[in-house]
């Protein structure tokens, strides 16, 4: 990937895009081209498709979604499936017309089975059934995997895809309904610490085991792969180790000083008992995570738009 090249960062305001646009900066990539919804619909296939083919970037990285945690995942099942669906077929259809030869695909580790063996491999996609609900979010995320395999096989692009597990990190969702398990915590023990409450409300039993990545972790690794050409089968992103939701809201009290008791909603879902993904490829391919959790969460909660010194 030479300096110059044009690299298209789609969903660059979100928390996964606008880590790989910090990460490219900083390596000295400055021939960015990112686009705001105003500026640009992902949603409208014409408009996409008018904007890849005049700027004809010379890499894409397809960060832009609609994500959000198990209860707006299953809240919002039409619009996870409906937007994800087309926003992504408008990219990578859109850089095939316009003749755009390399693009990497932001997955998730929510399109393995729900039951599959851990730490999950890479060749368990489709192997079973998945969790219910995060399906729909899930079912496009393999559609838009599955694009990127199928153009690559009939038409030779190298569009590749990554699943990262579990993310965190500077401009992640902190929006109590919607987001995910760690910005809520993070959140939730702010506040009651802040208010004097005797009480952490988490949400399930605590005892799914979840992997967690900081975002700029994430971001590194996919830049890397670029640069060194990777032009393989789908890449599972994470670092390896996971706790339980218990572990982490532990984690999360001592980090944010509250000291209070932890409370298990048992009206909300669980979801999936364990994600762990295995990351033994890209291991293979020399990159492994370098942010510990506890420090990773520290930075999180020194950067969140609510904290202020006490
Ligand atoms: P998932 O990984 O797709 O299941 O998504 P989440 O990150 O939203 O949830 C992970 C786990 O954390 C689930 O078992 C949730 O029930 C649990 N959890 C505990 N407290 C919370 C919370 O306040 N918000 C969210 N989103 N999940 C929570």
């Amino acid at each position: 990937m030479k300096k110059e090249a044009a690299i298209f960062v789609a969903g660059h305001r979100g928390m996964v895009g606008s880590a790989i646009v910090r990460a490219l900066q900083s390596d000295g990539y400055n021939n960015l081209l990112t686009r705001s919804r105003e500026q640009l619909d992902l949603l409208d296939q014409q408009a996409v498709a008018k904007y890849l083919s005049e700027q004809k970037p010379d890499y894409i990285f397809l960060a832009a979604a609609k994500v959000g945690g198990i209860q707006a995942n299953d809240t919002y099942r039409a619009e996870f499936l409906h937007q994800n669906l087309v926003l992504q077929t408008n990219i990578i259809h859109g850089a095939h017309l316009a003749g755009v030869n390399r693009l990497m695909f932001l997955g998730s580790s929510c399109i393995y089975p729900r039951d599959c063996p851990q730490p999950i491999k890479e060749e368990y996609l489709l192997t079973g059934p998945l969790e219910p609900t995060n399906e729909p979010y899930a079912l496009a995320k393999i559609s838009g995997l599955k694009m990127c395999e199928s153009y690559q096989k009939q038409y030779g692009r190298r569009y590749i895809s990554v699943m990262p597990t579990n993310l965190y990190g500077p401009n992640d969702n902190y929006d109590l309904a919607n987001s995910h398990v760690l910005p809520a915590l993070i959140r939730k023990a702010h506040e009651a610490g802040r208010r004097g409450d005797r009480d952490l409300v988490v949400w399930g039993s605590g005892r799914p085991r979840r992997e967690f990545l900081h975002v700029d972790d994430l971001a590194e690794a996919c830049v890397y792969l670029m640069k060194k050409d990777y032009d393989g089968p789908p890449l599972n992103i994470g670092c390896g180790q996971d706790v339980t939701i218990r572990e982490l809201a532990e984690m999360v009290m001592e980090v944010t000083g509250f000291k209070g008791n932890i409370v298990f909603d048992s009206s909300k879902p669980d979801g999936t008992p364990r994600k762990l993904l295995d990351v033994s490829r890209l291991a293979d391919l020399g990159w492994t995570a370098k942010t510990c959790l506890r420090d990773g969460i520290k930075q999180a909660y020194l950067a969140a738009p609510f904290y202020s010194a006490p």
